[in-house]
């Protein structure tokens, strides 16, 4: 089911959510993603904490999230702080309460630490919890992590490629990349990707730049760039509005130059709003052939 969203002459949408904090959160939450499905998402994901430590609250709100709007969700999973059982343990609970697929990761190393530590009984690399997950569960689609700009951990782009086709030769059957907003970036990595012989839907993972605060944070803990025009132009006024209408912008050229390009889909990084999302839909080609 998975593989087909990609197949489409549409090109297919997901929407990330995180686990909210709060009740008040949670309600909010609901209130965005009602605005969401106006454009017939093919699945939603929710993130899973650092070290799981939102593990139940990631399958509470998928499993809301399939009862109430009836799509496929996927949860995030990673090897933080688990052994094999317990990553077991978790995949038969989202079996149970009908997960579709599984975000497959290995998650990232704990605050203050640059080296990621594998639990005594657990995995190493997200590879080995891709080659669980299809061995033992094959009920369960997996999407797996790639980085157009290399993974900052990686000794170079030729290794992190081959770490991406081990996770796909694993059984990965969709790649999601991580936020990036330099076009040719992600086209460098899909034709890298093609000359290995990687066949697998290459979907661009767009994180909307609301705020050059927040933007500054979450790229520099990613490791995603962030074209200097562009941080020029956000903060040529410290105002919200004025910058939340400058990522909208830049999103919306982004969204433009994929289509342009071919993609099969979208992965958008909500953060549990829908505003900037809605924005960017609303002023691309992408919405005519959603919303009718
Ligand atoms: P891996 O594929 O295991 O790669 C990790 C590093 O090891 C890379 O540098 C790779 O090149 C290298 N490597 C892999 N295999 C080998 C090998 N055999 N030998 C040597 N080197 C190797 N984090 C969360 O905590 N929760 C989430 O919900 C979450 N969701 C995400 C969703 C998306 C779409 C993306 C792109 C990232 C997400 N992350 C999440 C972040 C992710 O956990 C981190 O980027 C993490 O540091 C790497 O995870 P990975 O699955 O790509 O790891």
């Amino acid at each position: 089911m998975l593989y087909e969203f990609y197949q489409s002459t549409n090109p297919a949408l997901s929407f990330e959510l995180f686990p909210p904090k709060s009740v008040a959160g949670e309600q909010l939450l609901y209130q965005h993603v009602d605005r969401l499905m106006a454009y017939q998402p093919s699945f939603i994901t929710c993130t899973y904490g650092a070290g799981g430590s939102t593990q139940s609250k990631t399958l509470e709100i998928v499993g809301e999230v399939k009862r109430r709007y009836a799509i496929p969700v996927a949860s995030h999973l990673t090897l933080v702080g688990s052994t094999a059982d317990d990553l077991r343990a978790y995949l038969q609970q989202a079996v149970d309460q009908s997960v579709d697929f599984i975000v497959a990761l290995r998650g990232d190393p704990p605050a203050g630490s640059t080296h990621f530590q594998t639990t005594p009984g657990g995995f190493r690399y997200a590879n080995e919890l891709v080659g669980l997950i299809k061995t033992e569960f094959p009920q369960l689609g997996i999407l797996v992590a790639g980085y157009p700009e290399k993974h900052q951990e990686a000794v170079s782009i030729d290794s992190d490629l081959e770490a991406l086709r081990r996770k796909l030769d694993a059984g990965g059957e969709v790649v999601l990349t991580q936020l990036f907003y330099d076009n040719e970036d992600f086209f460098r990595f899909r034709d890298r990707c093609e000359q290995i012989g990687i066949s697998q839907p290459i979907v661009p993972g767009l994180l909307p730049v609301t705020n050059l605060d927040q933007i500054k944070r979450i790229t520099s803990l990613c490791g995603a760039k962030l074209p200097d025009e562009f941080v020029n132009r956000l903060g040529q006024h410290n105002d919200p509005d004025w910058q939340f209408q400058v990522g909208v912008d830049q999103s919306v050229q982004q969204v433009e130059g994929l289509l342009a390009g071919g993609v099969p889909g979208f992965h958008f990084y909500v953060l549990n709003r829908s505003d900037a999302t809605i924005k960017i839909m609303e002023n691309t080609n992408f919405n005519s052939s959603i919303v009718g």
